[in-house]
């Protein structure tokens, strides 16, 4: 099973690929909802955050740690950002491959909606 993430990451589709290394790409989101909103997605298809398991975990390493190094290289890293995973329905996740949202730009508020 493919997902429109993998056909990016596959360049099937077309999208601006903002940063790549061996285990995460990320991409500007097509809907944004802040000034800056970026999804870093692992190569590797995983549908939820509950598949995360002993073996892919340091995938989520990667994810992090990608979104450090993008935070600090578009100086938004001493402001600050929002990192978030949607996990299904309740979580509001769409796209079935996990990504975690990259938010800045924008003051948030806490409760989210
Ligand atoms: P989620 O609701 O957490 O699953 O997030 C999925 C995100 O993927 C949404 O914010 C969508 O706007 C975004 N999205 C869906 N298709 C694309 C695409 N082709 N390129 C970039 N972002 C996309």
């Amino acid at each position: 099973m493919s997902t429109i993430f993998k056909k990016i990451i596959d360049r099937e589709v077309e999208s601006e690929i903002v940063y790549e290394d061996q285990n995460v790409i990320c991409i500007n989101d097509i809907n944004p909802q802040a000034p800056i909103h970026l999804l870093i997605i692992p190569k590797k298809i995983i549908e939820t955050i509950n598949d995360i398991d002993i073996d892919n975990k340091h995938l989520i390493a990667d994810m992090v740690f990608a979104a450090k190094k993008i935070a600090k290289n578009l100086k938004i890293d001493k402001k600050g950002y929002r990192l978030v995973f949607n996990c299904n329905d309740d979580g509001g996740q769409t796209v079935y491959h996990i990504h975690m949202h990259l938010l800045a730009g924008r003051k948030f508020t806490w409760p989210p909606g």
